[in-house]
């Protein structure tokens, strides 16, 4: 079926086809792996997943999929270094090599990721790869004294910057969100990764070395100048080297239009002479209980949080999924609760189609799947595409299909579930108690300890209870 797009860079929906043997190159921004991943990143990286599942399944295109992990930038170098807070118990000794922690600290979290995306039903087999930046600083380097040499760059300091008011006169800088270039205060350099819209100003491609920081040569005509990549380059040369110019799709959270991406298409132009990619798609952000996601509002969560509260992540995925990607996430426990419910009822629907008792009647799926598949296809409209089955569930009972139309049914729903990835298809699990004794009583102890309202040792055992593999 034609995949229909919103282009953030047309800003229209679009028919999208790939370019070249019906497969999709595809490049989503990854996560910076410093800390453990938040349930807003989260988000990102399940639309990423969204889209890939919608053009295998309802495209019927191949995948070369990739998403990059920043293990180099402000926040990966400013929790690695010695005495940093951010340098947990789980990291053991510090090493006297700058580069050394650095690794440590991001091989630790880029793990963590890996199992954070799989509990949450993104398949690491999904990617073609996982490129970690610091794997490809040749490459960085190579695209930078490209364009140094086409002039749209300047070393101060020991440093590169990429010469925004230069590049502005050659092409537009602005595609993906207008600039307003009446800010714009010639001969002010940003070193920072990340910085507002309001100081649109040169921006670095390469960072001067600093006392106790990882760095890496950098020979330039003959020079050295020891230092790091800034974050945007680090997107621009691995997508080059992997996927070649210009790939199909380009995904990343809003915020990640600029500058992140403004700068991609720059510095890939200016060095390359080629934009990555025509197709730029962005998912909106999650919020909490309506409010930004912040450490200081206490509404900020990553996976493992949810897991300790007791939350099944499928029932995470799922509501994500059921909200469309360019619409605001408004994330709270009673819309997980009414997601899981609604997980349910058609998973009951699934276990009584594949109950052996047939009825009599017939139906043929094929116009449903059509129905529900051009709703996927058209944006990804995951909300229109669950309505569509809804409908159909609430209007039919499972167990009167005659065998024929159930199987059918059945490879319908196997279908919406590679794409939802949610349900079972096996025999309604019998009621069984399996539950061992001793958890049976540390259960018993913790609701005591509720109704006496000893909440230390109601949580005490309730962890020791998680901890033993049972909720
Ligand atoms: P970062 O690790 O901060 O570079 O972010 C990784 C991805 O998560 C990027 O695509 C961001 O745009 C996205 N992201 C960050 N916060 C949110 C949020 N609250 N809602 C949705 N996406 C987000
Ligand atoms: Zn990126």
């Amino acid at each position: 079926m034609q995949i229909k797009l919103f282009n953030s860079l047309s800003r229209k929906t679009e028919d999208f086809l790939p370019l070249k043997d019906n497969t999709v190159r595809l490049y989503s921004c990854g996560p910076t792996v410093y800390n453990y991943a938040h349930i807003g990143n989260m988000r990102a990286f399940l639309f990423a997943d969204l889209l890939q599942r919608v053009l295998r399944v309802v495209g019927e295109h191949k995948m070369k999929w990739i998403m990059n992990i920043t293990d180099i930038d402000d926040k990966t170098i400013r929790d690695s270094a010695a005495g940093s807070e951010a340098w947990r118990k789980e990291m053991g000794e510090q090493s006297s090599e700058p580069i050394e922690n650095l690794k440590k600290l991001t091989t630790f979290y880029l793990k963590e990721f890996i199992g954070d995306i799989a509990s949450i039903g993104i398949k690491e087999s999904d990617f073609f790869s996982l490129p970690r930046a610091t794997d490809h600083i040749a490459e960085m380097q190579q695209l930078i004294k490209k364009i140094l040499g086409n002039g749209f760059a300047y070393e101060s300091g020991g440093a590169v910057y990429f010469d925004v008011q230069k590049w502005s006169k050659t092409d537009k800088y602005g595609k993906l969100q207008n600039i307003d270039f009446d800010n714009f205060r010639t001969g002010e350099r940003i070193d920072a990764d990340e910085y507002e819209r309001e100081s649109v100003s040169d921006f670095v491609l390469w960072k001067a070395k600093k006392e106790g920081e990882p760095y890496w040569d950098f020979d330039l005509n003959g020079e050295n100048l020891p230092g790091r990549p800034g974050w945007h380059i680090e997107c621009s040369s691995m997508e080059h080297e992997i996927l070649g110019l210009p790939f199909d799709i380009h995904t990343g959270g809003v915020d990640l239009k600029f500058p992140h991406h403004e700068d991609e298409i720059a510095q890939s132009k200016a060095g390359y002479g080629i934009e990555p990619t025509s197709f730029w798609c962005h998912n909106e952000f999650l919020e909490v209980e309506g409010t930004k996601m912040s450490k200081s509002a206490g509404n900020f969560f990553t996976l493992r949080d949810l897991k300790n509260k007791g939350i099944d992540l499928n029932n995470v995925r799922f509501a994500m999924l059921s909200a469309h990607y360019r619409t605001k996430y408004n994330f709270t426990f009673a819309g997980i609760e009414s997601a899981a419910k609604a997980k349910a009822r058609i998973q009951d629907f699934i276990y009584d189609l594949i109950d052996t008792n047939y009825g009599s009647v017939k139906f043929d799926a094929d116009d449903l799947r059509q129905k529900v598949f051009s709703h996927f296809a058209n944006d990804l409209h995951t909300p229109k595409a669950l309505a569509e089955i809804f409908t159909f569930i609430n209007n039919n009972d499972a167990l009167d299909f005659d065998k024929d139309s159930t199987e059918g049914l059945i490879a319908f729903f196997r279908e919406v579930d590679a794409i939802f990835d949610v349900w079972e298809f096996e025999p309604r699990p019998e009621e069984k108690d399996d539950i061992p004794a001793e958890i049976k009583e540390m259960a018993q102890s913790r609701f005591d300890a509720k109704r006496a309202k000893d909440f230390a040792k109601a949580d005490e055992l309730r962890d020791k209870i998680l901890a033993a593999g049972w909720q």
